[in-house]
């Protein structure tokens, strides 16, 4: 095999599986099992890296690191300065490694590598901003209580974080979590999907390069069902992190329910564009073209439903038809094409059963449909469904696939019913030029993250979550570092205490 800098630089796959182990109590670990799990390249349809498939005693092994890492105060004690030394070493290493990086998670994910890069130095900036608030994490204090009593809120980090991660955004995903939490002075067991786990593999490594001590971070690959199940279950884990379908999420709080761990759930979403009729309908086009498109639309907020006033429902659905016919799906390792491959035979099925249901529906296909799977590369064009019914599966369910489904409105309620009109509330973009009409629509429209004239931005400062079905908790910001810590408050009695019993 050649040498993998060569490999990286010339943007080529390997000859064989590169394996990585997983990393517990700040060593490579083999695993009590001996079974490998090969990954294809969903793009190509070769075998690119192997991971071992971890029993639930190799899980036990990394709680136990974290339990041990945290209880006896190796992190969570340390100066706050000197965990921002680390985490801001970190990001150093992550845009070192950027290019290698970008590399393996575009073989695993079959993402365009530019886009990869993107993601990976966007994740170095997250890191880099929770190293600061790693330093202002703080309590309060209540001088209020009267003369002979004062009061102290400290704010301490939750314990032991068990942290689940899906495949659609392997490193990005993982960095608006784990900074934060390590930020906070918390321990952490990561499961990546079994799909994607290489790049969480090796920023283990670069967290102990970069001076993290053993135990605080470790990494456990295998089947969800089987060890991320054990994590959520587990009685010395203190919180769980879970990022991936709504059935999944419910059953993680389920188990987490077993010792009452702090939870946090970012879940799916049907996010609505919402396009009133004196938009710029040019720059909603491409911004509606792209956030279907963008990660081949397996991305929690793909913008995923078109609510268009009827006045102008045609032009724009034409133009987002011009926009997607420039659109070239392919080699995510070709610099040349946009959209790369969707992850696996499973969702390229779901995907397909939807477009199939489409368009044996009442709905017009617009543009798109097309798929291949031959040899093992699995691609679908950015697909456009007209006039479909709001209460039907294109409208009502999450496709996590390159589908888009319009529906016209004639008054402001009706939008505001339509784009509600959903059990997920994740994310949602508004266009228009009038801005009381955004007002009303951003306070009346149910979701986590909303945008106006703009779609899919955003940096860490921002809290990202979920109403309704698609989340609890925030992750990012001030409010997701907050989500990893308790609050304690005392009293303290000054002088004398007036007796019970005088
Ligand atoms: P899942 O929800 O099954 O997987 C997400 C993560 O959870 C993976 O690490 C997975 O591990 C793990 N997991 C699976 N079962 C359990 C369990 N019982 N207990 C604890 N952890 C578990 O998503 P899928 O990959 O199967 O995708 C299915 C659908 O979910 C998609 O079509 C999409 O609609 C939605 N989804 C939403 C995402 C989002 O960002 N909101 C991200 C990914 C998917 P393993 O990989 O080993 O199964």
């Amino acid at each position: 095999m050649s040498n993998l800098s060569e490999l990286v630089a010339a943007s080529r796959l390997p000859g064989e599986p590169i394996h990585t182990p997983m990393f517990i109590g700040g060593k490579p670990w083999r695993g009590s099992q001996d079974e490998r799990v090969v990954r294809k390249s969903p793009a190509h349809g070769v075998a690119v890296t192997s991971t071992q498939r971890a029993s639930v005693a190799d899980l036990d092994a990394a709680v136990s690191a974290a339990r041990q890492a945290f209880d006896d105060g190796r992190w969570s004690r340390l100066p706050a300065e000197q965990r921002a030394t680390v985490l801001l070493k970190t990001a150093q290493l992550i845009r070192e490694q950027a290019d290698t990086l970008a590399w393996f998670e575009t073989l695993e994910s079959g993402k365009p590598l530019a886009q990869s890069r993107g993601e990976i130095l966007g994740a170095a900036g997250i890191w880099e901003y929770a190293a600061g608030l790693a330093r202002i994490v703080h309590g309060d204090t209540h001088d209020s209580l009267g003369e002979r009593m004062f009061g102290l809120v400290l704010r301490q980090p939750v314990g032991v974080v068990g942290i689940i991660t899906p495949w659609n955004f392997p490193f990005f995903i993982l960095s608006e979590r784990l900074p934060f939490a390590l930020a906070a002075g918390c321990t952490v067991v990561v499961k990546p999907a079994e799909l994607t786990p290489t790049t969480t593999l090796r920023l283990a490594t670069l967290l102990a390069e970069a001076g993290l001590p053993e135990g605080v971070v470790n990494v456990v690959t295998g089947l969800g069902s089987v060890v991320g199940q054990a994590l959520a279950d587990h009685p010395d884990v203190d919180m769980i992190s879970f990022t991936g379908s709504t059935s999944v999420g419910q059953s993680v709080m389920r188990a987490a329910a077993g010792n009452m761990k702090k939870v946090g759930l970012e879940l799916g979403g049907k996010n609505p564009q919402i396009v009133f009729a004196d938009a710029d309908l040019d720059d909603a086009a491409d911004a509606i073209a792209f956030g279907i498109s963008f990660n081949a639309g397996q991305c929690c907020v793909s913008g995923s439903r078109l609510v268009v006033h009827r006045s102008v429902e045609a032009e724009l659905v034409e133009r987002v038809r011009a926009v997607l016919a420039r659109v070239r799906v392919g080699d995510p390792l070709d610099a040349a094409n946009h959209v790369g491959a969707i992850v696996e035979a499973r969702q390229f099925a779901k995907i397909r059963g939807y477009i199939e249901a489409g368009r044996e529906s009442q709905a017009q296909l617009v543009c798109g449909g097309e798929s291949s799977s031959e040899g093992e590369r699995y691609f679908v064009s950015p697909t456009v469904f007209r006039h479909v019914d709001p209460r039907g599966a294109l409208a009502q369910e999450e496709i996590f696939g390159p589908v888009l489904a319009v529906t016209p409105f004639d008054t402001f309620d009706e939008a505001v019913a339509l784009a509600n009109g959903v059990p997920f509330g994740l994310a949602a973009s508004i266009w228009t030029r009038d801005l009381e009409g955004a007002m009303q629509s951003l306070r009346a429209v149910q979701a986590g993250r909303i945008w106006v004239n703009c779609t899919i931005t955003g940096g860490p400062e921002l809290p990202i979550g979920g109403f309704k079905q698609s989340g609890i908790g925030r992750e990012t910001g001030r409010y997701g570092l907050e989500e990893y810590t308790e609050l304690k408050s005392v009293h303290v009695q000054l002088g004398a205490r007036a007796r019970w019993m005088a």
